[in-house]
């Protein structure tokens, strides 16, 4: 292991660097003081993160499991759906505990952390029943966030929830191995769209710079989260561009996945994950929406390039959420229906931008 010098001439070991430059200031006092009570006894912890985890669910749920660990706690990681096949390098993956809905075993525990959702609505009602814990702490990042648990810190500025991970770790002098500091990686990678997004401060730069100081490999991670796609994903994205419309004025785009695409080259949800980017780059693009066919509804998928066409809003007023530049809905119908009713709205608000 490398040694690196610190300012006291003692060395420290590569693989446990601390979060010593980021901002302790970040954590709202009364939420840490209330953690830190319920953490200066051992305690029976479940972490807790949305349906359909992606990598920011995912990177800081293991990174938060892992360090309440190294901490000296209990804890078991629950989710409703299967880690993605992407994400299955990160290590401990293995530890995310899927729940089934045909069989509610309770799950009780001390402490809950919800991480990276939005509202309890976000994660399934049988995930929520079958773990049980008396104090519920919420960490977040949605600005519709609804403050359900006891304890809340939502912090609608932070690019991701991993980010708030790695300030939680810091105001607690946590340390942080090369596993966490993946983990962290991962997800701060994943909602940022690899540092591009503008919600992207000078914070995140420095807190990857501690995580790859702590062990993360930046060439392997994000070879393993943006280049090591199935090939059928590039039939699936050959297909999928073939349905690419627009609409006022080549601002507005749109991609469709049918069902029976889906099914003809087995694409599984993972595979989709992205596609939108390709009509998203498009410069007169200001906001690109994905709608895909499920058995159960019409998953609609947008983003924003423009900051003053909020796709959150969008959503919003068809029961869904989500962030001002990245925001999705679950709505019912058709597909056609579901296009006819949110493009509608979507053109309405870029022809007054
Ligand atoms: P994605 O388009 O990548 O699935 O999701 C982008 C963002 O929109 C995520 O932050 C997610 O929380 C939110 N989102 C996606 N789908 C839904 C949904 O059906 N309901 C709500 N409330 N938010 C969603
Ligand atoms: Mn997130």
């Amino acid at each position: 292991m490398q040694a690196l010098a610190r300012r006291d001439g003692l060395p420290i070991l590569k693989q446990h660097a601390c979060f010593v430059s980021i901002s302790i200031m970040s954590v709202p006092s009364d939420f840490l003081q209330a953690l830190q009570g319920q953490l200066s006894q051992p305690r029976r912890i479940a972490v807790i993160s949305h349906d359909r985890p992606d990598g920011d669910a995912i990177g800081s749920s293991l990174a938060l499991g892992a360090l309440l660990q190294q901490a000296g706690h209990e804890v078991a990681i629950f989710n409703a759906d299967p880690v993605p096949q992407s994400l299955r390098f990160l290590p401990g993956w293995e530890r995310v505990e899927v729940l089934s809905s045909k069989r509610t075993e309770a799950h009780e525990v001390d402490l809950v952390f919800n991480i990276d959702a939005a509202g309890a609505d976000r994660i399934s009602q049988h995930v929520r029943d079958s773990v049980k814990g008396s104090m519920l702490f919420n960490i977040d990042h949605h600005r519709g966030n609804n403050h359900f648990g006891d304890h809340n810190w939502v912090d609608p500025d932070s690019p991701a929830t991993g980010q708030m991970i790695a300030q939680l770790a810091s105001a607690f002098g946590w340390r942080c191995g090369s596993e966490i500091a993946q983990a962290l990686y991962a997800a701060i990678s994943t909602d940022t769209g690899g540092l591009r997004y503008p919600a992207t401060t000078a914070e995140t730069y420095r807190i990857m710079a501690t995580l790859v100081d702590a062990g993360a490999n930046v060439g392997e991670i994000n070879r393993l989260l943006y280049e090591s796609f199935p090939l059928r994903r590039l039939y699936g994205l050959q297909e999928v561009l073939q349905t690419a419309e627009f609409f006022a004025d080549h601002r507005v785009a749109c991609l469709t996945l049918t069902m029976e695409l889906k099914q003809k080259l087995g694409l599984t949800p993972d595979d989709t994950e992205g596609m939108l980017d390709h009509v998203r780059g498009i410069d007169s693009v200001l906001a690109a929406v994905f709608f895909e066919e499920r058995a159960e509804a019409i998953r609609v998928s947008s983003r924003s390039k423009d900051s003053r066409v909020s796709v959150r809003k969008v959503c919003e007023q068809f029961g869904g959420g989500g962030h001002d530049l990245a925001a999705g809905v679950r709505m019912q119908g058709t597909v056609e229906e579901a296009k006819e009713a949110f493009l509608g709205e979507l053109v309405r608000r870029v022809g007054e931008v």
